[in-house]
This record gives structure tokens, C-alpha cells and sequence, in this order.
């Protein structure tokens, strides 16, 4: 092994101790923030952690894990030995913590066969004269990983929103015991913030035209009248929180002057987008499978070949067909760009780039292209990937499984008695259920999972780089979270469970996969449903 592997290695070792003793810190910071009354008892089990971690990390030389733990340090001197959490101290140190959980998603998320974890979010707030709705709402949200707090009066609102910016207000328009008191206390609020928030309005009252324009004009999103179900909220919820967090845009780039690529690369990346840089043509097509880029930027004179045959070779595989091309060269000739265009191009830039101009036409390109590439590949009910994608996507993660010699495993899950649902609520609670599940698994899978909504009432999901025990574990703990979850239908609230077949990746086939998954989900079934089982072929 030469120098630099062996400290490679090193490195990777001191890494996972560190990310190890980050996920102590969080797992005691969860006891901490499950029962506030019960804190004092974990403080100083937590605080040891963290000086632990900070150490570990300073040691080896970890520094965004090293600043979150000593951030949570520094905050934790204004809570004194015993006494119980107040609620102002626990919103800045779940910030400190948010950015330590980051650290440890990203590093794990590059360190391999690791467990899945839970996503937190920024929080909700909520401001209803209902507080019993307000209660109810929070129960419901935190299912879902969001941090939601309920306000009584406007002051402390306001108070928190300086403290911590929320993703979203759900706000009553009568807040405050006056005719439309909750808006002019929202007026008041965005003027404090560059970039408004979005403000979801509750009424007992169908608004005047003259309230709904008020609303409106200080960032509300929605006007809900009468009063809605929590459901419904959810689900709008969920619009303004992930519509906020845009992936950024993949993009290939092939030019064979090593410093124009370099150049590319700086200004991609400063843009927020992931850039990759390749300088031989020849190693288009590997990446094209490694990287699956959403926009191709080809330059259009190299060594021996030209862009546009480059173009004509990646539109040649079906997969790449719509994914935008812009080419760059400093050709100013228009009939000769014409003709680029013509053979498989979209968009021509000419060198010296603009950088402006380069990242205004990704986005615009990258934006299209997501919205078309949705429509081809998604459910519209769910959002999640449709049947067929679904399995496309498992025959990549074979073959990536296969190249990098790591364990891959698929689930299927089907829902338990969900004719009975349909029959007994109806079929748009039926759909809102679907719904719910699919938010249920976004929220508490990684990322770097599939997950894909495979016929009526059945999932599939695909996790990359994870041991089987580690599948089971997970799917075990979501099946029993969302058994739990009280789903709303008017006034009523009813529970419904999942069954789920685990099947681990042996080398086989992907129809074989799926086929061994699906034998782990009937019996379940047999067994007597809610419950995951796993293939033990
Ligand atoms: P089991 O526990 O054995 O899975 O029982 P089940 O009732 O869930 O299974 P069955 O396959 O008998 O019924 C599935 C039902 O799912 C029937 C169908 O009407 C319903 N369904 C399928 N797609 C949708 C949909 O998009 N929306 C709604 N609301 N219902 C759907
Ligand atoms: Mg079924
Ligand atoms: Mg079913």
C-alpha cells in the first residue's frame, strides 16, 4: 500500500469515530428534546458527549462537526446543571445540532454501508386561536419530521421568527381576538425579513375580497376556508417546505482545455451546481452512466472529434435523449451554430463565457428539463418515481452495487386493507393515505434511496450500499412509526399499517430481485399483515 492510501485509510478510520460519537450527541439530544421536563436529568450526560466530540473532531481535524459541537458547548453554559430546558435555549441549540446532523448525513452518506437516517427540518410555526387544533397539528407534523411550535400571542410569534426564521406560518386571520388581527400581525413580521415567508391563512369566515388581497399581498400563499382538515394542511405544509430546497443542477462538462474546464468547474460550483469535468472525449459514455448528468455542456472542437458528433452519440442512448446540450466554442459563424443545433443541440454559447450568462441558460434549461423529465418519470398522485422508472433505477443500482462491490437491498410495501379504507372513508381519503405514506417515506429515508410508487397500493423502495440487517431495521421502525400515525377523515381519525418484504441483492437479476421481494410482502401478508419480513432465499 503506498503513503497515500494507507493515510487515506487513517483518515476514513478517524472519520467514522468521530461521526460515531456525533450520532451519541444526537441520540442524546433526542431523549433531551422528546420530554423537556425530564432534561435536566440528561444534561450532563449530553454535555460530556459534546466535549467528547469536540475533542475527537479538533483531533482529527473534522471542522464543520468540530464548530457545531463547540457551538452547542458555548450555548449550554446558559443552562444550569438540573434545571429543566427552556423553550428559547432548545430552538438555538437545535439549530447547533441541525448543522451537526448535517455534517454527519454528508460524511456518512460518502462513508458507505451505513444506517439510514432521519432528516430534521427548520420548523413550522403555528399561530391558531383553536389551541386544541394547534395540539393536534404538531402530533401530526412531527410524524412527518417536522418541527412544528404553536404560538398564543403575536409577540412571542415574532419573537421566535427573529430567533429562528421559520420555513412557514400557518396563521389564523383572526389572531390576536380581532378581525383580521393575524394578518397585520404578519404584516408587521415580514417587514423584519429580506425574503418573505409564506404564510398559510386559516379563516372561520369566507374572506372579503379586501381581507384576501391583504393576505395576499403579505405573502399568503393559501386562504383556507372553512377551516380545514389537518390533512390537507399537511400536505401544504410540505409544498412550501420542499419546494424551498431546489437540488442543485448536474452538469457535464467536456472541453479539452484542461483550464477552460477548470474555469467552468469554479464558476458551476460557485453557482450551486454539481459539476463534473471531463477533458478526453473518449470518456463521454462512462461519464454519462457514473454521473447521469441533467444538462451536457460539450465544447465543439477537441482532438479527434467534434462536439456534435459527441451530441449525436449521447442522443443515440434513449436515456439521454431530452437531456439538454449546450455547446460552447468561440465559433461565431451562425449558420455553422445552426447547424450544431440541428444535430442534437439546444442552446450555443460562444467563448470568453459570461458567467452570467452561462448560469442563466443551465437554469432556464435545467428547469424545463426537470419539468418534463417529472412528467415522464413521476406519479402524479405521489411524486414519487412511477413503476417503470422504479425499475430502471434498480437496474443501475445493480450495476453500481456490482462495481463497487457493495450490498444493495429492495422492499416492497403494500398497504393493509386499504379496500376497507376506500370503502369506509371514500376514495379521496383513500388518495390523501397514499399520500401520506409517500411523504411519511421521503421524510425518513435517505436520499440516496429510490423510492417509487410500484402499482395502487404498493411501494417499492431501493436502498443503495445498505446491509440487509440494517434495511429490515429501518422499514421495521417506519412501519411502526406510520402504524401510529392518526390519519385524518373529517372529525374522525382513523390508523393504517403496512406490510413489507425485504429482499437483499445476491448477485442475481433484477426481475429476481423483485420477485424474492415480492415473496417477502406476501408473507407478511400471511403472517397477519403489518409487519416486514425478510427474503430468506
Ligand atoms: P391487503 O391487506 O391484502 O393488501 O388488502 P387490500 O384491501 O389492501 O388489498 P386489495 O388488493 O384487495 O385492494 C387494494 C385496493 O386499493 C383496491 C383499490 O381500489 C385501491 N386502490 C388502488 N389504487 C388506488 C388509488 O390510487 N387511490 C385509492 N383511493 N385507492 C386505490
Ligand atoms: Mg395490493
Ligand atoms: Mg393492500
Amino acid at each position: 500500500m503506498n503513503d497515500e492510501s494507507q493515510k487515506e485509510k487513517l483518515r476514513q478510520h478517524f472519520a467514522r469515530r468521530v461521526t460515531t460519537q456525533a450520532r451519541v450527541v444526537l441520540d442524546t439530544w433526542q431523549k433531551i428534546h422528546e420530554d423537556r421536563k425530564m432534561s435536566g436529568a440528561h444534561r450532563s450526560e449530553f454535555k460530556t458527549a459534546t466535549d467528547k466530540l469536540v475533542r475527537y473532531a479538533k483531533r482529527f481535524e473534522m471542522a464543520s462537526h468540530a464548530d457545531a459541537a463547540e457551538k452547542i458547548l458555548e450555548l449550554m453554559e446558559q443552562w444550569s446543571n438540573g434545571a429543566p430546558l427552556n423553550e428559547a435555549l432548545e430552538r438555538q441549540i437545535q439549530d447547533a445540532i441541525e448543522s451537526l446532523s448535517r455534517s454527519t448525513l454528508r460524511s456518512t452518506d460518502q462513508e458507505g454501508a451505513e444506517t439510514p437516517h432521519q432528516f430534521r427540518r427548520t420548523p413550522v410555526y403555528i399561530a391558531l386561536a383553536n389551541e386544541e387544533m394547534a395540539g393536534r397539528l404538531i402530533r401530526q407534523l412531527e410524524f412527518f419530521g417536522f418541527r412544528a411550535s404553536a404560538f398564543t400571542n403575536a409577540s412571542e410569534l415574532i419573537e421566535a421568527c427573529a430567533l429562528h426564521k421559520p420555513e412557514t406560518i400557518l396563521m389564523d386571520v383572526n389572531f390576536g381576538g380581532k378581525a383580521n388581527t393575524g394578518i397585520a400581525t404578519i404584516e408587521q413580521l415580514q417587514e423584519r425579513h429580506d425574503t418573505p415567508i409564506p404564510i398559510i391563512f386559516m379563516s372561520d369566515e369566507d374572506g372579503t375580497i379586501e381581507t384576501r388581497l391583504q393576505a395576499s399581498r403579505c405573502g399568503g400563499e393559501e386562504f383556507f376556508y372553512p377551516a380545514v382538515d389537518p390533512g390537507q394542511l399537511i400536505e401544504k405544509i410540505e409544498t412550501y417546505t420542499h419546494g424551498n430546497t431546489v437540488e442543485p443542477y448536474k452538469v457535464l462538462v467536456l472541453d479539452d482545455s484542461r483550464a477552460q474546464a477548470k474555469y467552468m468547474e469554479t464558476v458551476l460550483k460557485k453557482a450551486g451546481m454539481t459539476a463534473h469535468i471531463i477533458t478526453d472525449p473518449m470518456q463521454i459514455i462512462h461519464a454519462l452512466e457514473e454521473f447521469s448528468p441533467e444538462i451536457i455542456i460539450l465544447d465543439m472542437y477537441m482532438p479527434g472529434c467534434t462536439g456534435m458528433e459527441i451530441a449525436r452519440v449521447i442522443r443515440q442512448q434513449d436515456r439521454f435523449h431530452s437531456v439538454p446540450i449546450i455547446y460552447l466554442s468561440a465559433e461565431e459563424d451562425v449558420t455553422k451554430q445552426l447547424h450544431a443545433m440541428s444535430l442534437g443541440g439546444d442552446d450555443f454559447l460562444t467563448k470568453p463565457i459570461d458567467p452570467k450568462h452561462l448560469i442563466a441558460t443551465i437554469h432556464n434549461r435545467g428547469r424545463r428539463a426537470r419539468s418534463l423529465l417529472a412528467l415522464m418519470i413521476r406519479d402524479s398522485l405521489t411524486g414519487l418515481y412511477n413503476h417503470t422508472h422504479t425499475l430502471h433505477l434498480l437496474d443501475q443500482e445493480i450495476v453500481r452495487a456490482r462495481q463497487k462491490d457493495h450490498p444493495l437491498c429492495f422492499a416492497m410495501i403494500d398497504i393493509d386493507y386499504f379496500k376497507k379504507v376506500n370503502d369506509t372513508f371514500g376514495h379521496p381519503i383513500g388518495d390523501r393515505v397514499l399520500r401520506s405514506l409517500s411523504m411519511f417515506l421521503k421524510q425518513r429515508l435517505r436520499k440516496t434511496d429510490h423510492i417509487g410508487r410500484y402499482g395502487g397500493e404498493e411501494f417499492a423502495i431501493i436502498l443503495p450500499n445498505t446491509r440487509p440487517s440494517d434495511a429490515r431495521n429501518v422499514l421495521n421502525e417506519i412501519r411502526e412509526r406510520f402504524s401510529e400515525l392518526q390519519q385524518p377523515a373529517g372529525d374522525r381519525e382513523f390508523n393504517v399499517t403496512f406490510s413489507c418484504g425485504v429482499a437483499a441483492w445476491q448477485g442475481d437479476s433484477s426481475q429476481a430481485l423483485c420477485e424474492r421481494a415480492d415473496r417477502a410482502l406476501y408473507s407478511s401478508k400471511n403472517a397477519g399483515r403489518n409487519c416486514v419480513m425478510a427474503s430468506e432465499e
